[in-house]
């Protein structure tokens, strides 16, 4: 069976991409780090739709537990093969950057960047070695324009659009594609702290984002249509930045 595995699917953007990857008839692995409550609730609307789904709780920061995470996956599930990796899960820790801990900067830096390493490469050699394959980085507005206050968080995501560009060029023989889609604002608890009204006047659309518009892009991406699309950056953000 081809899986879909979406990192971060518990909740926000990664719930819209799992659930729209189940419709199109991916079998979900949802990975995790501890909102339990809400992991479920996605397990749940996915087998709703007829879907399969199952979580994966680990901490993709820690290269260790990440290959611990995969490997036993990968034994448990001897005939299936993970076609689809979203890298999705992302979290931000802001301050300017005179006053920026050190911990706030390796904190961002480790969980979307080196989690984005750690599984890309677990995942992209049975993908080499059945010449097939999709893989898909939820990168940012922040990475391409950069955002005052986000210092850690620009450069992750920066990081994660040139890793995508230098991956695409790697594996594109094999017929694996790799991409990225930058959000703006997008409806989640990420941005519940942020003031709207006051945001919203800065974007042409005049609205935040929802998570199934990115969703949409990411199915797009991972769809036999886009196959000979690879090192892209796909921005979803009404207009906001180009
Ligand atoms: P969110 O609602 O805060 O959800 C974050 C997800 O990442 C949760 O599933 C969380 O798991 C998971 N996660 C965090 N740290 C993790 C770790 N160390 N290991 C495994 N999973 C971890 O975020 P979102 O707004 O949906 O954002 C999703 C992605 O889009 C992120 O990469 C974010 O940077 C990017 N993005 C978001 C926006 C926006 O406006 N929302 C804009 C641009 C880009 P738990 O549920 O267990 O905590």
């Amino acid at each position: 069976m081809k899986y879909a595995l979406i990192t971060g699917g518990s909740r926000g953007i990664g719930r819209a991409i799992a659930l729209k990857l189940a419709q199109n008839g991916y079998a979900i692995v949802i990975n995790y780090v501890s909102n339990d409550e809400a992991a479920n609730e996605t397990k749940r609307l996915i087998e709703e739709i007829g879907g399969i789904c199952e979580l994966l709780k680990f901490d993709i920061s820690d290269g260790k537990v990440v290959e611990t995470a995969l490997q036993h996956w990968e034994n448990t599930h001897p005939e299936d093969f993970i076609s689809v990796l979203v890298n999705n899960a992302g979290n931000r820790r802001d301050n300017l950057m005179m006053m920026m801990s050190e911990e706030d900067w390796h904190n961002v830096i480790d969980t979307p960047l080196n989690g984005f390493f750690y599984i890309t490469r677990r995942l992209i050699k049975p993908m080499l070695s059945n010449r097939e394959g999709r893989v898909i980085n939820i990168a940012s507005l922040s990475g391409l324009k950069g955002v005052p206050g986000q210092t850690n968080y620009s450069a992750a995501k920066a990081a994660i659009i040139g890793a995508t560009k230098a991956l695409a060029q790697e594996v594109a023989k094999r017929k694996i594609t790799v991409n990225a889609v930058a959000p703006g604002f997008i409806l989640t608890d990420m941005t519940k702290d942020l003031d709207e009204d006051m945001l919203k006047k800065m974007i042409p659309a005049a609205r935040f984002g929802t998570p199934e518009e990115v969703a949409a892009v990411v199915a797009f991406l991972a769809s036999p249509e886009a196959s000979y699309i690879t090192g892209q950056v796909i921005q979803v953000n009404g207009g906001l930045y180009s």
